[in-house]
């Protein structure tokens, strides 16, 4: 694809992602080197805090003054060549960009999967304690914004000491599992979340579900990991159970993601005190 206008190509660039830019302009033509800034921070911007795509730029130029080619080399350009080109020349560099941003490219793959794994917990493969902090804050601000309410739902298994005493810990670790997906499919939301907290403890976030919501959910999950029918003969009618609190709120800049979950595990501790396999609802 070529063309001989600035804004135009960058507007190429920005909608078919070329491999490789070969720039032909004078280098005195500081409209080159403008073009060039512009791709470099189109190219940076709406990456966030992963590693932003990188586009070869090659400056094809008749001209050798030393100071201009510094200039678009400081602007983002990665090498020049001086024109006449020769085909041998033009091709071996061409390929020789190509080569390094083929690397580039994998390395922003990796990243992005090293990025994925980090949030998740290794055991049964739902999202970390980690990506739970990180989205809890997010969702907080979204819904100050959106002036919704944000509800989060604590789960803990009971009597799992004593199944791991009894069973054993690998079974514990396949319970742990099948118990977290059992979680996981309860939420029909995209926007929920369910991440393991800790041990044998799961939060759910629900953004935009208020406390009537977010108890029909829980009561849900209650549901779906009795129906798992693990065998654990110190358990509620013989199976595991875990046991829930449930907290709602309306997110304001005056009050603090951590309370809401606080309020989450008073309602947890309520229902462990009544007999576990059941949902609390604590108001703030
Ligand atoms: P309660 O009904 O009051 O919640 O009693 P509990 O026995 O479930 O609670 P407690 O906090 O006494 O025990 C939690 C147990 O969870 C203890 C620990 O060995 C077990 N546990 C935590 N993480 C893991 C894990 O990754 N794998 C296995 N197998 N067990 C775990
Ligand atoms: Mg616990
Ligand atoms: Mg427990």
């Amino acid at each position: 694809m070529a063309t001989g206008d600035g804004s135009q190509a960058l507007k190429m660039i920005q909608e078919t992602w070329p491999s490789l830019v070969l720039l032909d302009t004078t280098l005195q033509d500081t409209d080159g080197i403008e073009l060039t800034r512009r791709i470099r921070a189109w190219e940076k911007s709406g990456t966030g805090t992963g590693i932003s795509p990188w586009t070869p730029i090659v400056f094809l130029s008749s001209v050798t003054d030393e100071d201009t080619l510094a200039k678009g080399i400081l602007a983002g350009g990665d090498d020049f060549l001086c024109k006449p080109v020769s085909e041998v020349v033009l091709l071996a560099k061409v390929r020789a960009m190509l080569r390094i941003s083929t690397r580039q490219q994998e390395i922003c793959e990796v990243h992005r999967q090293l990025k994925e794994i980090a949030s998740l917990d290794s055991l049964t493969g739902i999202p970390n304690r980690r990506h739970f902090d990180d989205t809890l804050s997010i969702e907080w601000k979204r819904c100050i914004r959106n002036e919704t309410p944000l509800s989060v739902i604590l789960s803990d298994v009971d009597f799992f000491k004593q199944f791991n005493d009894i069973y054993g810990h690998q079974a514990g670790d396949s319970c742990l599992k099948a118990v977290a997906s059992s979680l996981s499919e309860s939420l029909f939301r995209v926007e929920d979340t369910v991440a393991r907290y800790g041990g044998e403890e799961f939060i759910a976030i629900l953004p935009g579900t208020d406390a009537n919501g977010a108890y029909a959910v829980a009561e849900r999950m209650r549901q779906s990991a009795i129906d798992l029918c693990i065998p654990h003969e110190r358990g509620i009618d013989g199976r595991v159970s875990c046991s829930f609190g449930v907290a709602s709120t309306h997110p304001s800049p005056d009050s603090a993601p951590q309370q809401l979950v606080k309020t989450a595990d008073n309602g947890l501790y309520t229902a462990k005190n009544a007999g576990r396999n059941r949902v609390i609802v604590k108001l703030e």
